[in-house]
């Protein structure tokens, strides 16, 4: 790390870019410049990157798909979401999702409500997880599509995907599932339909991430023009985004298992840490990556304040620029000042035992004086 750089413990809202991403890229913004969708020499040599970058992020998702390119995860959960046009026609004109989804699937499922669509989101227990009895109980023929996360960005917590996309399919909805924070991490059910995924939570480059999507579904563009990602997502793609998250994707996959295992480790550190904390959601459902934990009574807006050389979130850092309470923890059946009194630690392949020792250390010892 460098001098003054915070110890980075916030890898649910981005990922350091990892160094063989950098590498792949280079020649990519540097030496060849060729429009993938050119016919020439140049153009082919960027369509081979495009296409090899399209099989290395397949790799890590079910077999009978397809993947296209989209700017972000936000852009593809849009898109995804168009699927509940074909299924209206044929008189299904309910959506439902999780209550603790993120605002990409959220704010997408609500834009239905103004299209004739009936959104009902469902609520989640205190540690975070849904009911699949009260699920069954609400999906019915009517129902169009069920959106339900892998991995919670702000509190971790693994959802029951696969069971909950089997409840869908045997009422004849789709399952769309936001795999952001789980995809290169835990593996990603085969039964699903429709996913988005996004680089940079992988070590991959910000400005893209992906749609992707079972053969058979029909899905309007959510961009027209020029007719590329087979006419679903218009627009010149830039190879060396595509070439970045294809080898972030592989690195994944190539260190799942010495990923995992340090992941692993760095989150038994921290749980012995702050062991004083409360875990906010459920413990043994949960991505160990993702440390949300609360202290009664603690300011987390002094908090941050007071501890500049670690950077960590209270609740999401999508939600925190908006200075609204967290959705999430709400979700869970948490009063303001326990959401108030939430932080999130985020580990990810580049921190170090150490990191998670001196981060605790000037986490605690600011609570204490802040509490004393
Ligand atoms: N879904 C989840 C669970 C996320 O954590 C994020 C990013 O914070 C997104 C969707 C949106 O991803 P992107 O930044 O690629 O639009």
């Amino acid at each position: 790390m460098m001098a003054n750089t915070p110890i980075y413990l916030d890898n649910q809202a981005t990922t350091p870019l990892a160094p063989e991403v950098f590498d792949v890229m280079v020649p990519w913004l540097r030496d060849n410049f060729g429009n993938p969708h050119s016919s020439h020499i140049l153009g082919r040599k960027a369509a081979a990157i495009v296409d090899l970058a399209r099989d290395q992020v397949a790799g890590l998702l079910p077999k009978d798909g397809t993947v296209l390119f989209t700017g972000t995860a936000t852009e593809a959960l849009n898109t995804g979401f168009g699927a509940v046009h074909a299924a209206k026609a044929k008189g299904r004109n309910k959506i439902i999702i999780l209550e603790s989804e993120h605002a990409a699937v959220r704010d997408t499922a609500m834009s239905y409500a103004k299209r004739g669509f009936m959104v009902e989101r469902h609520a989640v227990g205190p540690d975070g997880i849904v009911s699949l009895e009260q699920l069954r109980a609400s999906i019915d023929d009517k129902t169009a599509l069920v959106a339900a996360m892998l991995v919670n960005n702000e509190i971790g917590v693994i959802q029951p995907v696969e069971e909950i996309a089997e409840l869908a399919h045997q009422n004849g909805a789709l399952m769309l599932c936001d795999v952001v924070q789980g995809y290169g991490r835990i593996a990603i059910p085969g039964n699903i339909d429709i996913a988005a995924i996004s680089a940079h939570k992988i070590y991959g480059p910000k400005g893209i991430g992906a749609l992707w999507v079972r053969g058979g579904i029909d899905l309007p563009p959510l961009i027209y023009g020029g007719g590329q990602e087979e006419g679903i997502r218009s627009g010149t793609l830039s190879p060396a985004l595509c070439a970045g998250f294809g080898q972030a994707a592989a690195l994944c996959k190539k260190r799942w298992d010495s990923d995992a295992a340090h992941i692993a480790a760095l989150a038994d550190k921290a749980r012995s840490c702050f062991a004083d904390w409360t875990v906010n959601g459920s413990i043994a459902h949960r991505y160990p990556g993702n440390l949300n934990i609360r202290r009664d009574g603690l300011d987390v807006a002094r908090l941050m304040s007071d501890v500049r050389n670690v950077a960590f979130s209270a609740g999401s850092a999508c939600a925190s620029g908006s200075g609204s309470p967290s959705h999430v923890l709400a979700a869970l059946g948490l009063e303001p000042a326990r959401i108030k009194a939430s932080i999130r630690l985020g580990f990810g392949r580049y921190n170090s035992l150490k990191d998670i020792e001196i981060a605790a250390k000037y986490i605690n010892e600011a609570v204490e004086v802040q509490l004393a």
